[in-house]
């Protein structure tokens, strides 16, 4: 990743959940009512579901040979996207177990002052914007795709293309930074964007490291 051009970069666009914080209670959270989701259009039991969603999983990968998504697992169940984000808005409570962060704020806030930033999350724009205005990130994006722009979630090449035109940017000009390759990176990298792997607050706060030229550091 110390190869990539970094000064051709105009705009940075985040994942959220993984990426911009990392909490394993809230994504269990997260995995928890996706389970009482499928278990309520199934007729069966929350453990139950949780088995059947974790099989699902495995099998779709095998059959992809890529990492899948949450919204994968349930459209393949049966379930509907849309129902399962209204299911999230009305149970999740990011504010219980999300805390705030000044090195992020700090680290976004000096970025900005040089690049376009941008989220680009399989969340819904609810919690989307729960969780920003929670972290104190709100104010300093410029723009938030969420997955109720389309309903079609990560990774979508004809979503990354609209983003790109909506940024008004080459893909050359665009650093994708995400917690999962396959999910987040692959098609950015794919089209030719700059691609960072970002899976803890260490590697997060790297970033700018990284993207500062060494003349300047
Ligand atoms: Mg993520």
């Amino acid at each position: 990743m110390s190869h990539l051009t970094y000064s051709e970069i105009r705009a940075i666009v985040f994942d959220l959940d993984g990426t911009l914080y990392v909490c394993d209670r809230f994504a269990s959270d997260i995995q928890d009512a996706a389970a009482v989701y499928i278990a309520g259009i199934k007729g069966i039991s929350h453990a139950e579901a949780g088995l059947l969603m974790a099989a699902t999983r495995l099998r779709l990968a095998e059959e992809s040979g890529t990492v899948q998504t949450l919204s994968a697992v349930c459209t393949e169940l049966g379930g509907s996207i849309q129902e399962l984000h209204r299911f999230f808005e009305s149970t999740l409570r990011p504010e219980a177990y999300l805390v705030r962060d000044e090195r992020v704020i700090r680290l976004l806030e000096r970025l900005a002052e040089r690049y376009s930033l941008y989220i680009y999350t399989n969340n819904n724009r609810v919690l989307t914007t729960r969780i920003t205005n929670y972290l104190g990130l709100e104010g300093i994006v410029s723009g938030i795709f969420t997955i109720d722009d389309t309903w079609c979630g990560k990774p979508d090449e004809g979503m990354v293309i609209r983003l790109l035109e909506k940024i008004g940017l080459a893909p050359n000009e665009v650093l994708f930074v995400g917690d999962r390759y396959d999910v987040d990176l692959r098609v950015p990298d794919q089209l030719g964007c700059p691609v960072y792997l970002s899976q803890n607050l260490e590697q997060l706060l790297r970033l700018e490291n990284l993207l500062v030229p060494a003349t300047l550091s």
